[in-house]
């Protein structure tokens, strides 16, 4: 269904990754010796014993499924989110951690290493206030430096469910729902967890058990980020697009911006 897996070897609970194990995956020539540490500490942990796959490989990073094979010690799936250390990819993500009160240390940002750390930190924090807050979005739940485990959305047999982006909208009333659902989030993102996404797409909600699901926030900024209401501005416009192609009426942009900032 995954293609290539990665094997993570077979582990009894209770049972210490060794090195050796670890090495045998990176012979496999998937993940890096470092990122296969992390890995390890999260199979010792019990959480999941296996990488089954890739579900995605993006520019910042790549999304795989995990779970255990032994059922009786956890039977949850799960996305594990491992973030590129590249440097390139970060550069342009500087302005997001520029001004972010939260994560204003400059001795992180010219080591790509700790950037990434940084990041990944950022969407495990930002997905704990949306999950606390109310907002459906995948339950966080390990991290690791740049590894970040958070529950599977899935719609059955390991597939994961559709982005909005790939959703099957069943008739004008199913979009408009969806259109509704967006701004709810939007505001309540806002207003209780006091953020902005900031990169809000068809491709960063998910439609899981017929309601939307809000993912990929680790860009998030609060509303006191210099450029939060910018981004904000981008978001709406985003949605906006999205939804008047699918020919329904939207707001004005302006309505909106009023509607989730006060
Ligand atoms: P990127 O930074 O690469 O855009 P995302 O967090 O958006 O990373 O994840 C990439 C893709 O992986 C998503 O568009 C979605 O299809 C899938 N995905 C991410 N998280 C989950 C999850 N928790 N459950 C199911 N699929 C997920
Ligand atoms: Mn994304």
């Amino acid at each position: 269904k995954y293609g290539d897996r990665i094997n993570t070897g077979s582990l009894k609970k209770g049972q210490k990754v060794t090195k050796d194990k670890a090495n045998r995956a990176t012979v496999e020539q998937v993940l890096d010796p470092r990122t296969m540490r992390f890995l390890a500490k999260i199979i010792n942990k019990g959480i999941i014993s296996r990488i089954n796959g890739c579900i995605s490989t993006g520019k910042e990073a790549n999304v795989y499924h995990g779970d255990h094979e032994d059922k009786s010690i956890n039977d949850k799936e799960y996305a594990v989110k491992i973030y590129k250390t590249s440097i390139l990819v970060f550069k342009d993500r500087e302005r997001y951690v520029d001004g972010e009160f939260r994560f204003r240390n400059t001795k992180n940002q010219s080591n790509p290493r700790k950037m990434v750390k940084v990041w990944a930190e950022k969407e495990f924090r930002n997905l704990k206030r949306l999950y606390m807050g109310g907002i459906p979005c995948p339950e966080p739940v390990e991290l690791r430096s740049h590894v970040l485990v958070m529950e599977y959305l899935t719609k059955g047999e390991a597939q994961p469910s559709p982005k909005l982006r790939d959703h099957a909208f069943k008739d004008t009333d199913d979009i408009v729902k969806f259109y509704y659902e967006m701004l709810f989030h939007m505001r309540r993102m806002f207003r209780e967890c006091r953020l902005v996404h900031a990169d809000l797409s068809e491709y960063n909600s998910i439609v899981h058990n017929d309601k939307l699901y809000i993912i990929d926030v680790s860009q998030s900024v609060e509303p006191e980020h210099p450029m939060a209401l910018d981004f904000l501005r981008m978001d709406i416009k985003n949605v906006n697009d999205f939804f008047s192609r699918k020919k329904i009426n939207v707001f004005p942009e302006r309505l909106l911006f009023q509607y989730i900032t006060e």
